[in-house]
């Protein structure tokens, strides 16, 4: 029997043939690689002998962690950037051409909202729909459609997309999906099993988890067929066609663009990844138990969070994320409630703009992250001017619930 991803990640780097006996992979902090001969060099550069050149466009212990996050999605292969902002514009910027059409879900992360209109300036057209229903992706497809992109669970108001019902319309369209799976992370999700192309992850988030690296990653499962894409370069055409897509992204966006994610934090967020399903597991029972807790206390409005009933999408969320529904909780105050002055009453939980990580993070939404775009486009996301993000941790439950008590119980329980 196949070991379990837990296992096959702790083992890994010894089992990859481990350098002096270390558990895990070294620090290559080498920019450049020697050869003891030009045709070794030429082989390595053209691609007929595997090995590194040049380190903006990988090093061993960067590929040590690709191997790990292509082990956890089932993919076929995965480049890591230095964010996940920087995997994003890499893998747009490499895949689109002027005038190529994108559909993208409305309910998007505000920085990689901020890059598509970005991208619109630029001569790619992009349709914004509402991707908690598969007929307004549909509606919305044209012959030049090359992409539909989604957020599994979208940051910050947990609207879950239509994810298995715009894979079947993808497949049927031989248009490429792709899925940003940093709020569900591998431990509740594989974006494979909904036919996705390609998955995108904030290795910031989850998969790292403490706080303490940058890095970002796009993963091919190997789903999509590359040879109906109009816009590989015929330099990788000479390649296998499944190796195409990510191929094209690793040179043109990892090598050309330079987003490259240091051998330290490929290290830092490798340690992480160690844990993710205990970290998970936890942060997700506190939130679904934080969360239907705030749901029956006086001075709070509505929450948002799909393991709750209420939830728009509660049924699907159930269906696809194994009974676990994240750890991002949105939710509003009371309206004669001032969410500054809550939020300021807080002790243990910390007001930050990060995600998912083992400390337990508040922000408010419309005033910080997603105050640049303005409150028509706020609206346009579901985003109250009231909205709360809570990004729920490992901490104790007992502590979480009886901070947000403390600091609930400054304002009347009635009005
Ligand atoms: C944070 C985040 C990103 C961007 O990742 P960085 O590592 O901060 O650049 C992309 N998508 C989602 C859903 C995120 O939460």
């Amino acid at each position: 029997m196949k070991p379990g991803i837990s296992t096959r990640i702790l083992h890994a780097d010894r089992l990859a043939g481990s350098e002096h006996d270390a558990v895990h992979k070294p620090l290559h902090v080498a920019a450049t690689y020697a050869y003891p001969n030009a045709r070794a060099l030429a082989d390595v550069f053209q691609g007929r002998q595997s090995g590194y050149v040049y380190s903006r466009q990988g090093n061993p212990t960067g590929a040590a962690l690709e191997s790990k996050i292509s082990m956890m999605e089932g993919a076929a292969g995965t480049v890591v950037f230095s964010t996940g902002m920087s995997a994003i514009a890499a893998m747009m910027v490499s895949l689109l051409r002027a005038g190529d059409h994108v559909v993208s879900s409305q309910f998007l992360f505000g920085n990689t909202s901020s890059l598509f209109h970005t991208l619109l300036g630029m001569g790619i057209e992009m349709s914004f729909v509402d991707a908690t229903d598969v007929e307004q992706v549909r509606a919305a497809l044209r012959p030049t459609t090359r992409m539909v992109f989604v957020e599994t669970i979208a940051n910050p108001r947990t609207q879950v997309a239509d994810l298995a019902g715009i894979g079947e319309l993808c497949e049927s369209r031989g248009v490429l999906y792709v899925v940003d799976s940093t709020l569900t992370t591998p431990h509740l999700f594989r974006a494979s099993d909904v036919k996705a192309g390609l998955v995108i992850h904030s290795l910031t988030k989850g998969i790292s988890g403490h706080g303490n690296a940058l890095g970002g990653s796009v993963s091919d499962t190997g789903l999509f067929d590359w040879r109906g894409y109009p816009n590989i370069a015929e330099s990788y055409k000479q390649l296998d066609p499944r190796v195409w897509g990510l191929q094209q992204i690793r040179k043109k966006g990892l090598r050309d663009i330079g987003a490259t994610l240091r051998a330290e934090d490929a290290h830092r967020i490798a340690v992480g990844a160690e844990t993710l399903a205990l970290r998970i597991e936890r942060s997700n029972a506190n939130a679904l138990a934080l969360a239907g807790w705030l749901e029956s206390q006086p001075q709070v409005g509505r929450v948002h969070y799909p393991g709750l009933i209420s939830h728009a999408q509660h049924a699907r969320a159930t269906e696809l994320f194994g009974g676990r529904y994240g750890s991002l909780i949105g939710f509003e105050l009371r309206p004669d409630i001032d969410t500054f002055t809550f939020l300021d009453a807080l002790r243990l939980v910390i007001l930050s703009s990060h995600l998912s990580d083992n400390r337990t993070l508040a922000i408010p939404v419309a005033q910080t992250i997603f105050y640049e775009m303005g409150a028509e486009r706020r609206a346009s996301m579901g985003i109250a001017e009231g909205l709360i993000r809570l990004s729920v941790g490992i901490e104790d439950y007992a502590d979480l619930r009886d901070d947000l008590a403390q600091a609930l119980g400054r304002f009347p329980a009635g009005v």
